[in-house]
């Protein structure tokens, strides 16, 4: 997405430890009607996939696969971050190593909203190691639900999450790949 790519040029900023700032369009303050567009790129990309919900984790993928929900016309689902693995019989769980806080936290989704017959689309603002991405799948595997696939707005293809979730025949798109980024400029793939 040509746009995406844009975007992040423009607007976003690329700080020491190989994290990018999109505070100002995307992680903070949201440009609505980029996000429109984000939406529907999308859900144009999946719309033949017989997705029945869109799943992310809080707080920062909510808006886009909600945007992106809304354009498929199903659910969104997001999975809650908890400190303590504190399961009880209620809840789907997982735990995730957070790039960009160094440590690990729980996620956990409620059985109500995972079913068996659901086939998933999985949406995040970032695909970096994907760890985030693989707690998410962790949780469809345990409802017994099947994964369409992975939207991720920007992915850091330097991390390498997305070329191994490819390798494993799991579909992938993000609207824009970073093959590298310093303080020189971001270089997008091609
Ligand atoms: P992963 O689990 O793929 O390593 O990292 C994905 C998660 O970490 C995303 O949900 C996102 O919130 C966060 N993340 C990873 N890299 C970045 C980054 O460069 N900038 C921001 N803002 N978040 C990131």
């Amino acid at each position: 997405m040509r746009l995406m790519e844009e975007k992040i040029r423009q607007e976003g900023k690329v700080l020491s430890g190989g994290i990018l700032k999109v505070g100002n369009f995307l992680n903070q303050q949201i440009d609505t009607r980029f996000l429109r567009r984000i939406g529907q790129e999308i859900a144009g990309l999946y719309r033949q996939e017989g997705v029945t919900k869109v799943l992310t984790i809080e707080a920062s993928g909510i808006a886009i696969a909600a945007a992106a929900a809304m354009e498929l016309d199903v659910p969104m689902v997001f999975a809650k971050k908890h400190k303590t693995s504190n399961v009880d019989g209620e809840i789907y769980s997982s735990t995730v190593h957070s790039f960009t806080h160094n440590t690990d936290y729980h996620i956990v989704v409620s059985r109500d909203y995972l079913l068996p017959e659901d086939r998933v689309l999985l949406v995040d603002d970032f695909l970096a190691n994907g760890h985030a991405l693989r707690g998410l799948i962790d949780l469809i595997r345990q409802a017994g639900a099947e994964l369409a696939g992975v939207a991720a707005a920007i992915e850091k293809g330097f991390q390498g999450g997305g070329d191994a979730l490819r390798a494993e025949g799991i579909r992938v798109e993000s609207l824009a790949v970073i093959d590298r980024m310093d303080e020189n400029g971001i270089v997008f793939r091609p």
